[in-house]
């Protein structure tokens, strides 16, 4: 088995694939309200292709894990088999989806009988009026309803990511963990980063991880001993409640942009048009479409793949001053 490692001694093992940029909502650090320029279908990656290349990459390049994201990955007409085919392969890669939930209500069965293992979902405030200001759309019903079928469907530990913005949704951390606890999820809030398709990303304006571990001072969170490994989530327990597996409940903090975890990365990123990406913001990406389409062997294909990662950056680099954000945005890379 040859491996997608780099210079720094890294060995990417996480696959994240996007299989849409489309998405039907429009929150507000991700989109604008009016959409963006979708890809062309033609210059989407089909089901099959999909298929090969993630076969190419847990059976030649030592994938371990595939994460189906977007755009929102529900609204990819194909997914069931793409899992259900992914679920085929030998080794058989841990499976896993990223989504704002509208669907599940209708998917979560499919998904976990196709052979999917978890899913993330998205969920940035439980307050309706809240909910339609975020995302532009009237859906946190449809979300909360997509929830209690993943969980029904065995689709767990269940993890929901949360974005805290300033002035809009920071002061509800603690309900949130409140939410999380009494259903047995696992909450992790997520720093927002510079990848918006507005490049209205502030620093200034980022609530920070310290932030967020001060605003559930309540819980009197403790320490974790479970070292984090490759996870990017620093996570404490949560004194006094277990969750749905009898674990004691934890909850999570990925200060992307604060508490960068660069050095322990282990992703690698396909887009829904097939560009291999070493990392989120990095501002150059690999081609695998064309090789696909002109012929080119699993081989060729794993060794440009290798070639791809063997660059990748020791960090994301958001504090210097050279940084420049990424010419695609967070839905159209995969998040
Ligand atoms: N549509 C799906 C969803 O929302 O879960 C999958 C794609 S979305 C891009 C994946 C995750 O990225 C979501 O949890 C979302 O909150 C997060 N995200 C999007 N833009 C972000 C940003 N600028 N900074 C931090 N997280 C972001
Ligand atoms: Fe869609 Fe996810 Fe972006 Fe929200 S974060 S607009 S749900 S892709």
């Amino acid at each position: 088995m040859i491996e997608l490692a780099d210079r720094f001694g890294r060995v990417a093992t996480d696959l994240r694939v996007s299989l849409t940029d489309r998405c039907n909502l429009r929150c507000t650090y991700c989109m604008p309200e009016e959409g963006l320029g979708w890809l062309p279908r033609e210059e989407q990656l089909t089901d099959d292709e999909v298929g090969r290349l993630v076969r190419i990459g847990v059976t030649l390049l030592g994938v371990t894990q595939v994460r189906f994201t977007g755009g929102e990955p529900l609204l990819r007409r194909g997914l069931i088999g793409i899992v259900r085919d992914a679920a085929s392969l030998s080794p058989r890669p841990r499976l896993m989806v990223t989504t704002n939930g509208i669907g599940l209500e209708r998917l979560a069965g499919p998904l976990r009988e196709a052979g999917l293992d978890r899913i993330n979902v998205s969920l940035d405030t439980l307050d309706a009026k809240r909910f339609r200001a975020l995302t532009r759309r009237d859906r946190l019903s449809d979300v909360l309803r997509g929830l209690e079928a993943a969980a029904a469907a065995g689709l767990t530990p269940l993890k929901i990511n949360t974005v805290l913005m300033r002035g809009i949704n920071e002061d509800e951390a603690p309900e949130l963990l409140r939410f999380a606890l009494a259903h047995g999820y696992q909450l992790r809030f997520i720093e927002q980063m510079p990848l918006d398709a507005q490049h209205q990303w502030d620093r200034h304006t980022m609530v920070t991880a310290d932030e967020i571990v001060a605003a559930l001072e309540p819980f009197a969170l403790q320490p974790d001993p479970v070292s984090r490994g490759t996870a990017p989530a620093e996570t404490w327990l949560v004194p006094g409640f277990v969750d749905a597996a009898g674990q004691p409940a934890r909850v999570g903090v990925i200060g992307s942009v604060t508490r960068p975890f660069c050095g322990d990365c282990d992703r690698t990123r396909l887009t829904a048009d097939g560009q291999i990406r070493n990392c989120l913001f990095a501002t150059e990406e690999s081609d695998l479409r064309t090789l696909l389409r002109t012929g080119a062997s699993d081989d060729e294909i794993a060794t440009a793949w290798q070639i791809a990662m063997r660059g990748k950056r020791a960090g994301h680099g958001i504090d210097d001053p050279s940084f420049l954000q990424p010419a695609r945005p967070m839905s159209a890379i995969g998040g």
